[in-house]
Formats: structure tokens, C-alpha cells, sequence
């Protein structure tokens, strides 16, 4: 599989990537690692004129940490995120998603942060080569009016499998858009649309610039189930963020997220906030919040990533168990 033709643009100012984006945002992309736009190029799933590349970008690259939160670069390569203290130590689910994400050669010498909070989602029936897609009707994706993986479905509903997007969202994370001339904030858990077409809601002019987590003294873990242990994308995953009381002796605030079987991470708001208050040892609480967690994520999953969607939405409660008891081991040892 070929590479289509393209026009590359290589800025190595963050303002001269805004210009050329400003310009070419309707027929252009955004080259940060290429792990997955190249991939999707090659099977001619997009064909863009113009791609801009953040290669020469080193002001996107950085961690930086100070009293409240840790601010990634969006262009900072897993790695570096893997090797970071500050994130093992105060955003452990981001360190363990980050070394789960691929394979080493992904999280070393190419993958970043940015391109996996923005890779597309997937689904097995789109994501072929052009020749496989052309022995069939187009889905909505792909330009057609139907859904393979839900019968009569007005969208799609393809899948985000970012393990680095969940553990962020539960570690309650910002993003930071910037476009020329303009910059915003936005929560993660708003930055998702109902539409796997375009499941991201940013303007084709905007570029992630950077990442911020608040870090205030919360632990948090992550879990993920895949067919192997490289080289895969999670079927199933989920991450959790505790926070201890002032005696440190209940749970006062939790934030659970699940991937993976949805159209974007799925925060979890009452499976959330039904653990506060209780004990970092009430195992019976987190066996429930395992299980309304599967209830209510079953409602958004499709067959469409492999495995079947009875035996993915079967171990959501055992992911979100295993997540919780880390972070209650993860909280012990402080
Ligand atoms: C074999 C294989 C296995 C994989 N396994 C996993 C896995 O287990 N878990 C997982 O999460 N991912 C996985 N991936 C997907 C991908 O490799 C990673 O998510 C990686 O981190 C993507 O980063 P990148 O820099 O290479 O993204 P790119 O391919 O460069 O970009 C991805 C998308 O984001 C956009 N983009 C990138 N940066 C910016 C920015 N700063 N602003 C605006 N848009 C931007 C690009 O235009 C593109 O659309 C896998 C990929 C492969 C090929
Ligand atoms: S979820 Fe449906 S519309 Fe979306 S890519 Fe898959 S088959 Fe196509």
C-alpha cells in the first residue's frame, strides 16, 4: 500500500503551523508521530492535499509540573511521558496507558500524546484497505447512509480506542486548542461529538497545543484488556482517579472512565459519585461500581472492534474493579 500524493509543510514555529492551518485547513492534516494518519493514508481512507508536519515543533514537546497541575506538550512522545516521575508518580493511569498504548517502537520513536488523544476511532468494517471497502456499500463514514455495526443507525458509531483519551479523562484533563489568533481551554469530557464521523468537536483550523491535568493529590489507575499484549488496541479499558478524605480514611471524590466502547471515553458521572464516602476497604462498593459501570457502558457499544460485544461489555465490571483496587493500593503506600 501506497502513500497518495501530498504536499508536506514542515514549520518550525508553533505561529508559521497556525498560518499554513489557517490556509490549508479544509484539505490538510496535521503529522505528529503519523502512527495512525499515515496508516489510514495508506489505506485510502483519507487523502489529504497538504499535510503539516509539528516534526520540527521542540516548543511542543515538554512536561512541565508545577503546584497544581502537569502541562504536556502535545507533541512530547510517549516515551518521554513513560519516563516522566512526575506523571508515574501523580498521573499513574497516564504513565500506565502511555506504556500500554502499541509497542515500543510506537511509544519511542514516534507516537505523541497529541496524535493519540486525536487518532480516528475505528471499526473493523471501515477500517480495510480500499480494495476490501469497494466490494461493499459505503457506511456513513465512508460517505454511504448505513451502519454496519448498528442496523438503522442515522450515525456512526465507531469506536475511540485511545488509551492515553481515557486515562486522561479520568484524571479530569484540559485541552488546549489553539488556532490563529485564538486559543480555549476545553474539559476532555466536552471535546467529544455523537458522531464517530468526526468525533472530535474542534474546527479543522484549531491544533492541540497542549495537555493539562490537575494534580491535586488524588491516585489514580488504569486498566486495559486487549487480544495481545503489543501491538493491539484495547477492546476494553478503564481508568480511575480516587481522592482521600482529609482523614484519609473514605473515598471524597472518584472520577471511573471506561474506553473503548463508546464513540469517545465515557466518564462515568453516578457510578462515580455513588463511591463517595465510602471506605478505601468497602470492596462490596467497587464490585457495584464495576457493575453499574458495564450497565451503563453496554448501552454505547457496538460489535465493531474485535472480540465479541457480549464478552467486551462482560469485563467492563472487571476492569473498573481491578483500576479501583489499584488506586486503593497505589493510596495505601502514600
Ligand atoms: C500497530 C498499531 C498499534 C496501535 N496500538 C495502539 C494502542 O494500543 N493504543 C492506542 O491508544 N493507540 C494505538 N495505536 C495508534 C497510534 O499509534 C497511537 O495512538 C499514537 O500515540 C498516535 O500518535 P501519533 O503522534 O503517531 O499520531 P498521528 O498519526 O501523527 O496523528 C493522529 C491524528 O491526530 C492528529 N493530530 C496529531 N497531533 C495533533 C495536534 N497537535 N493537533 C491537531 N491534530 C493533531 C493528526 O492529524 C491525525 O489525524 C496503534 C497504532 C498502530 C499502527
Ligand atoms: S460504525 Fe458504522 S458508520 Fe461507523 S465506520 Fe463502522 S460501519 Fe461505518
Amino acid at each position: 500500500m501506497r502513500l497518495p500524493q501530498f504536499d508536506y509543510k514542515g514549520p518550525d514555529t508553533l505561529e508559521k503551523a497556525l498560518d499554513l492551518l489557517s490556509t490549508h485547513a479544509q484539505d490538510a492534516k496535521i503529522l505528529a508521530g503519523g502512527t495512525d494518519l499515515l496508516v489510514r493514508m495508506k489505506k485510502g481512507l483519507i487523502a489529504p492535499k497538504t499535510i503539516i508536519s509539528l516534526k520540527a515543533l521542540n516548543e511542543l514537546s515538554y512536561i512541565k509540573k508545577d503546584k497544581n497541575t502537569i502541562r504536556i506538550g502535545a507533541r512530547t512522545c510517549l516515551a518521554d511521558i513513560i519516563a516522566s516521575d512526575s506523571v508515574r508518580k501523580e498521573a499513574t493511569a497516564l504513565s500506565t496507558a502511555c506504556e500500554r498504548v502499541g509497542a515500543v517502537t510506537i511509544q519511542h520513536f514516534r507516537g505523541t500524546i497529541g496524535g493519540n488523544i486525536l487518532q480516528d476511532n475505528r471499526c473493523f468494517h471501515y477500517n480495510q484497505s480500499a480494495f476490501h471497502r469497494s466490494g461493499r456499500q459505503a457506511c456513513h463514514k465512508d460517505g454511504g447512509k448505513i451502519c454496519y455495526a448498528r442496523d438503522e443507525s442515522d450515525r456512526c458509531n465507531s469506536t475511540c480506542q485511545s488509551d492515553g483519551a481515557t486515562a486522561l479523562m479520568a484524571l479530569g484533563a484540559k485541552l488546549v486548542l489553539v488556532s490563529k489568533g485564538n486559543e480555549r481551554t476545553v474539559a476532555l469530557t466536552d471535546f467529544y461529538t455523537t458522531d464517530g464521523i468526526m468525533p472530535f468537536a474542534m474546527e479543522p483550523t484549531e491544533l492541540l497545543k497542549e495537555i493539562i491535568i490537575p494534580v491535586e493529590g488524588g491516585k489514580s489507575s488504569y486498566q486495559r484488556l486487549a487480544y495481545r499484549s503489543a501491538i493491539d488496541y484495547p477492546i476494553v479499558c478503564a481508568g480511575v482517579l480516587l481522592k482521600a478524605s482529609a482523614k484519609k480514611d473514605t473515598i471524597e471524590d472518584a472520577r471511573i472512565v471506561v474506553g473503548a466502547m463508546g464513540r469517545a471515553p465515557l466518564f462515568l458521572a453516578k457510578e462515580s459519585s455513588e463511591l463517595k464516602g465510602k471506605s478505601f476497604t468497602d470492596t462490596k462498593a467497587f464490585q457495584k461500581a464495576g457493575n453499574g459501570a458495564m450497565n451503563s457502558a453496554s448501552t454505547f457499544a457496538v460489535h465493531n472492534v474485535g472480540s465479541t460485544l457480549e464478552y467486551r461489555c462482560a469485563t467492563v465490571s472487571e476492569m473498573v474493579f481491578r483500576a479501583l483496587q489499584e488506586a486503593v493500593a497505589e493510596a495505601s503506600k502514600a
